[in-house]
Parts: structure tokens; sequence; C-alpha cells
């Protein structure tokens, strides 16, 4: 009898001490399980960009950011805090908070259980069964997919300052959406989409939004990188579904940033995901009829890169290019930033240092310089705080930014070869600058090996016009060098446009070499017509090819 009833107690405390274990178990997975998804900064960035973060709070090594609906993880290194905290507030929780709270939670369960084990010992023996909390620990199916919703955008084209070409470009298109039937009774059709390209910050966005509010039509914005990161494995039915509600709120524009993210050339390392979502892309955009009045408008920084079929007809068949705002545009920029500010700023001179910001950048640098003011007590902004700070912007930022004037003589001889020798060989830029190159869009499908061997030329020019000057090479050079060496590569390996039918490697270096040969020579020829293309540079910061052939002919 005692041994049954030493048995049965041993079953007891082995119960009681498996459930409350398990329950042990239950409550720490409910209270700390972490159901943060983990982003990447690019993601954390259309988060800010849409304003989506609600809270934010820095817990063992990760920063944490809230949404309305889904709470979201990211490792603190990768993410630049203090440009992050400068715009929400961040909470600092420290995770020894999560070892009382373990130590609290246990000690409760066990004297829970402990407790409701005596108590039952004298009734019956029955097993102890305890439910499990009402908060489910079955992962809730969250989610991530947010409702697509157009927003009314209040911007018009009176608050884009600058950027007069783009706007006329685009006042074509607003009168189109605008009045429809002015078009369509002459037979005339909306074009479906228009593709903007650009560097970062340029107003990319803002214009898009401009388009919308100038209407006065529904806008919808996604972002290219989003579809490909955030709805992984969704990507073609996000597609879908946007082009749907457009529709339905037709006339509307959709806006699509970042789209390289989506359109990427196709090449051999195929992304089945990112096709799926581009031929969606592709179909949605071939299966509406230009009178559905649904403006697809895509913005990108890399055009180089988009996928060709992008690009045919009734695709993005219009393409704008918007530059970094030149002098004049960065005066207009910076009156509008200081409309409202008490200031005694000289924008002239302010436009002047300012080579190579963007809108954007614009806009942090009159914020932090209004910032500077007030931490020094006062309430108007002096030049004196705009010099403060500039160097706080430009950190990060591009290169030229924070050019000395010897480096900018450097840059200036660097771009003038390029600038010269595209002119010499005919290749179509619409502009080459100290912070601006941006060669004419190449409608012709076949090029020949001379066509490619003078574009080679054109990327090596500033590599031999610094050599011929200085003496030696720059590491300005980088991006043409890069791009001289794939096409180089390209013409040998895709087109055999080298020596033999099946190349090596040697033969794109034999190309390379000769190409710079022969640019040497042509700027030994033309260096007087060179200086004054870097003079010109250095006054105007861009020269286009029109002014560049004008210094040209002054050769003769
Ligand atoms: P992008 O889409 O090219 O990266 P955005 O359109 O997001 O750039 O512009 C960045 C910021 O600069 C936004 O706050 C926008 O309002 C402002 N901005 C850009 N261009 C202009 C402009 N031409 N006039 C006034 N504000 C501008």
């Amino acid at each position: 009898m005692s041994s049954t009833l030493q048995t049965f107690k041993d079953k007891r405390v082995l119960t009681a001490i498996s459930v409350a274990l398990i329950t042990l178990l239950l409550l720490l997975f409910v209270f700390l399980r972490d159901d943060s998804r983990t982003i990447t900064s690019r993601q954390l960035d259309i988060l800010i960009k849409k304003d989506l973060i609600r809270k934010s709070q820095l817990k063992d090594g990760y920063l944490y950011v809230k949404s309305a609906k889904h709470l979201y993880k990211i490792p603190k290194d990768v993410v630049d805090m203090k440009k992050f905290a400068s715009m929400y507030p961040v909470e600092y929780a420290k995770s020894y908070l999560n070892i009382y709270f373990i130590l609290i939670v246990s000690i409760l369960a066990i004297s829970t259980l402990l407790y409701l084990l005596i108590l039952r010992k004298n009734k019956s023996d029955d097993v102890v069964i305890l439910k499990s909390p009402e908060t489910s620990v079955s992962p809730t199916a969250e989610s991530v997919s947010e409702k697509i919703e157009p927003i009314v955008s209040n911007v018009t084209f009176k608050d884009v300052a600058g950027m007069k070409e783009t706007k006329e470009e685009l006042s074509e298109i607003v009168d189109f959406l605008k009045n429809p039937s002015k078009y369509t009774k002459v037979d005339i059709k909306l074009p479906k989409g228009v593709l903007l390209a650009g560097p970062p910050g340029v107003g990319k966005t803002h214009i898009a939004k401009a388009v919308a509010g100038e209407v006065g039509v529904p806008f919808f914005y996604q972002s290219g990188a989003s579809i490909v990161e955030i709805y992984v494995g969704m990507g073609a039915k996000r597609v879908h579904e946007l082009f749907e509600e457009a529709r339905k709120h037709a006339p509307s524009v959709i806006f699509i940033d970042e789209i390289d993210a989506i359109g990427k050339t196709r090449g051999s390392l195929g992304n089945d995901e990112r096709e799926a979502t581009l031929n969606q892309l592709l179909t949605e955009m071939d299966g509406f009829d230009s009178d559905s009045a649904v403006l697809v408008i895509a913005a990108t920084n890399r055009v180089e890169m988009l996928d060709e079929a992008l690009l045919r007809p009734g695709r993005f068949d219009r393409r704008v290019h918007i530059p970094l705002p030149n002098r004049d545009d960065r005066a207009e920029i910076l009156n509008l930033y200081l409309k409202n500010k008490r200031h005694h700023a000289d924008i002239s001179k302010l436009a002047v240092m300012t080579i190579g910001f963007s809108s954007a950048a614009l806009s942090t640098l009159v914020n932090e310089a209004a910032l500077h003011a007030m931490r020094e007590g006062r309430k108007e902004i002096f030049m004196t705080d705009f010099v403060s700070v500039i160097d706080k912007v430009i950190s990060g930022k591009r290169r030229i930014l924070n050019l000395s004037d010897e480096e900018k003589q450097i840059e200036a001889v660097y771009q003038s070869g390029k600038a010269l020798v595209a002119t010499w060989v005919d290749i179509p830029y619409e502009m080459i600058g100290l912070s601006n190159t941006i060669f004419a869009d190449e409608e012709r499908s076949i090029q020949s090996k001379s066509d490619y061997f003078n574009m080679l030329m054109v990327y090596l020019a500033g590599t031999a016009a610094t050599e011929a000057k200085y003496g030696q090479r720059y590491s300005i050079a980088a991006d043409d060098l890069k791009r001289a060496k794939e096409l180089a590569y390209k013409m040998v390996e895709e087109y055999s446009m080298g020596e033999s039918i099946f190349p090596d490697k040697k033969e794109a270096e034999d190309l390379m070499v000769k190409a710079l040969e022969e640019v040497t020579a042509m700027l030994a020829k033309l260096e007087s017509v060179r200086k004054d293309i870097a003079n010109y540079l250095l006054t105007h910061e861009n020269i286009k090819q029109e002014e560049a052939r004008e210094l040209l002919r002054g050769l003769f």
C-alpha cells in the first residue's frame, strides 16, 4: 500500500513538474516570442519614405520598428542610427528587463501550479488540465500585404521648383488626362507609361505626385523594391492588384518607384520570382487600352539596367531624364524651401556652394541650417548657419559635393576630355558636367563595331585627358572604366568584334588599349578645345553637346 502511495505521489510530482514546465514554456513562448520580421535597410528606407513608422525601439543590437500593423527588426549596425534618430524618437530597451520578466513569469507559473496541485490532491486523481492561455500560441498568419489605396496628391506644378523641361514634357500628359476627349477625338492616345530617369532625390516622386495633383486624380504609390522584397512570392499578384485598383479609380496615376528592382535585364542568372513580376507588369500594361486613362509613371536611377521589354512601344515609351538641379534650379529650390523662413541667406551664393546637391539634399541643408540657428538661440537663419552644417549634409553624398578647387580642376579636365571626344566622334549626349553626365537615349537597335569603339573611346577619354595633363590617372575614372570594360567584354564575347570568332579575354584588353591610344592621340590634336571646354565647365558646371560643338567650331 505504501509503495502504491509512493508511486502515486511520484506520479503527482512528475505530472506537476511536467505541467509546470510546459506551462512555463508556453508562457515564455507567448510573451517572449519575437514575431518581428527581419528587414533590409532598403525596406527600412521604404518604411521611412512612406512614413509608416509609428514606434521604434533599440534592443539587443536590433532596431525594432512598428508600423500600424507589423513589427519589423533590423540589425542596428546596418542603420545610420544618428539619421534615424533625427527622424523618429527611439526608445532604448535594456534586455535585462527580459531576464526579470522571465524570472517573475517562472515564479508565478510554478506557484500557480503547485497551488492548483495541492488543491486537487484532496479531491480526485483527475489529471490536472490547464487551459492554455487565450492568446493562442499558434503563429498568427500575418499577412504582410497592405491594402492598395490611392492617395490624394496635393502637390501641383507650382510646388515643383526648377525642372522646367520636365514640367514642359509632362504638361502635355496632364492636359490629356484633364481633357481626354480633346485628344481621343483626333485619335491621339494617352501614352501608357512615362519613365523618369535620374539620380536619387531629384524629385521623381515629387513630380509624379504633381502630375496627379494637377489633374486631380488618385495617385497609387508602389516601390519596385518593396514588391520584390516585402511581397516575396506575391509580386505578380501585387502588381495585378495594383492595376486593378487603379483601373477602378480611373483616371488615375500609378507611380512605381525603383522600377529597376523588378525590371532589371533578364540575364542568364534568371530570378523566377522577379521575372514573373515583370511579366505581370508587362501584361498589365499591354492589357489596358489607352482609353482606360491609367497613366503609369516609373522611376529609376539606373535606366541602363532596365529590361528592353519595358522600353518597347506601348510601355514606357516616354522617357524623361531628370538631372541634378543646375545652379539656377538650385536657387529656385532654395527659394522655395526658404520661403516661409526668416533668413539672411545669399541664395545665389548658396546655389554656387551646393553644386551636386539634389533637391532632397537641399531640403536637408535648409532644415539643418534652421536647426543650427535655433540651437544658437536665433530666430533667423544666417549664412554662417549654412556654412556650419554644409559638411554634415555633404558627408555620404556624392563625391563632387566637397571638391576643393584643385579637385574641381581635375574633374573639369576629366569631363572636358569626355565631352570633347563624344562630340568629335558623334556620340549623342544631353550634357556632360562636373556633377551630371547624361548620354542621349540610344534608339538604334543595330550597332556597328565602330559605334561601340567610339563609345569605348568616350569612356576612356577622361582617363586619357588627365594622363596627358597631369601624367597620372585618378579614382574619378572608376565608373567609366567599369563601363568600358563591360563594353569591351561584350564586344568580343557577344558580338565577336575582336580578332577572332571565339575570343579569349586578352582581346577585350587589346581593344581597350587600342581605344586608349586613339583617344590619347585625338586629344593631343584637340588640346586647345579641350581646355576651352574645361573652362566652360568650371563656370557653367555642365556642357551640352551643341555648346561643345560651338567651341569645336572655333578651331577651324
Ligand atoms: P526621388 O523620387 O527622385 O528620389 P523625391 O521626389 O522623393 O526624389 O524628392 C526628395 C525630396 O525633395 C522630397 O521631399 C521632395 O518633396 C523634394 N523635392 C524634390 N524635387 C523638388 C522640387 N523640384 N521642388 C521642390 N521640392 C522638391
